[in-house]
């Protein structure tokens, strides 16, 4: 087994990829808060390089952490002695990355035979900015491409505009992606970008909102982690910023808004995955956004898309105070997650973040209510950590179609209730 691991290491070593030939997902749930306190020294330790994929939090949840091959033992024998309950989600994470790679590679063989974009599989960037330009050019009429920016490395930051006219209407804001991995992200907006364009005109409902109202549709906020994550490492969360004076490349973006910037929730290492970065909206990906947001000024709705974990959240997650909307946003997510429900039964719990993953400082949708923007909400979509960040390629057309109806519900109240 050493041998085989080892073997996996060094190909993956000569092609560049880091690879996980080993690692496990542990499921870890924490009973108390000296656990949680536990896990947090757990989280500190460099020479572990553990990757959380949900990070410990007060008051206690379960936590996913991705554990190399080489310090599995250690991290188990730790939680042990401690008396913290622990289970394994993912056996082998390389085994599902490998499933993943070769997927994507047979649906892009039989995609260039067939000549047509298949939604149904994953796509590097380069695909997925193509698409894009092809619903642009089959619907000039709907829909148009804006470049609002720039990413570290210098691809373009593009939305996709749909408007039926009238200048300086209310607009409905989605993005998608702003973390690397979470790859069902990119792939749903995109789909709801062919679905806005298919559908204007038949669907009455998204005809009616899209007579009123523009949608502003980011499909890859973070460009640059999206395309090393193909490339390199398909765990990367951050941007790919350097910070002067570190080795450590990359911030977290959903932590470097100016909404209770750099407190609880964040951290001021820049090895960490939720590194914050040096000051707020110093990462260009998000004071592209913010620019753009704040020179439309009619921005009605924010709805930022992530994975993983089944939620519809609203703010706050950098304090646990619930904004004064509360109610409202609570019933229009649990309206939301209802019609999500109704497709294929898939079950999303609703809350401000704080209480219901963590507490998160400097994340967009805290940044976007603040601003003044009444209805905004953060989505997590499928699932609840079978495969976490490699949600299975045959899911990709289900998880879009179930948040459509989400999307569609939030899109309509944000019409029918003007302020
Ligand atoms: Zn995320």
């Amino acid at each position: 087994m050493r041998w085989i691991l080892l073997l996996g290491v060094l190909i993956g070593a000569a092609w560049g990829l880091q690879t996980f030939a080993g690692d496990q997902v542990l499921r870890v749930e924490p009973c108390n808060a000296e656990q949680v306190h536990l896990l947090k020294q757990l989280e500190a330790q460099e020479s572990l390089r553990l990757d959380f994929w949900r990070f410990p939090s007060y008051p206690e949840r379960p936590v996913d952490v991705q554990v190399s091959f080489a310090c599995l033992q250690a991290v188990k024998v730790f939680l042990e002695s401690h008396h913290i309950k622990y289970s394994v989600l993912i056996e082998d994470v390389q085994a599902m990355v490998d499933e993943e790679a070769r997927e994507m590679e047979l649906s892009q063989r039989s995609e260039r035979s067939r000549n047509g974009f298949n939604f149904a599989t994953y796509h590097p960037l380069e695909s997925i900015y193509k698409a894009m330009d092809d619903i642009t050019a089959q619907y000039p009429q709907l829909v148009s491409k804006v470049q609002i920016g720039e990413s570290y490395e210098k691809r373009p930051l593009n939305i996709l505009k749909f408007s039926t006219g009238g200048t300086n209407r209310p607009a409905i804001w989605i993005d998608a992606g702003i973390h690397a991995r979470e790859w069902i992200t990119q792939a749903t907006a995109l789909w709801t970008a062919n679905q806005i364009a298919c559908e204007y005109g038949h669907d009455p409902a998204l005809t009616s909102v899209l007579n009123a109202t523009d949608i502003f549709l980011l499909p890859v906020a973070n460009p640059d982690g999206y395309v090393f994550s193909h490339t390199t490492n398909r765990m990367w969360r951050k941007t790919r910023s350097r910070v002067p004076g570190s080795d450590c490349i990359g911030v977290d973006p959903n932590r470097n808004w100016e909404a209770g910037f750099g407190g609880p929730g964040a951290s001021n290492d820049c090895c960490s995955d939720s590194y914050h970065g040096p000051s707020a909206n110093s990462e260009v990906e998000v004071r592209s956004i913010v620019d753009f947001i704040k020179n439309h000024r009619n921005v009605k709705a924010f709805i930022s898309i992530h994975s993983y974990s089944q939620l519809m959240m609203y703010p706050y997650g950098y304090k646990c105070s619930k904004p004064k909307d509360s109610q409202e946003l609570d019933e229009v997510a649990k309206a939301a997650t209802r019609a999500l429900a109704s497709l294929y039964g898939t079950q999303y719990k609703v809350g401000s973040i704080c209480p219901v993953i963590y507490r998160a400082s400097g994340g967009s949708i805290d940044w976007a209510y603040d601003y003044g923007i009444k209805y905004s909400f953060a989505l997590e979509l499928r699932d609840t950590g079978q495969h976490g960040f490699c949600l299975p390629a045959n899911q990709i057309i289900p998880t879009a179609e179930e948040t459509w109806l989400a999307l569609k519900t939030t899109m309509e109240y944000v019409r029918d209730h003007p302020y």
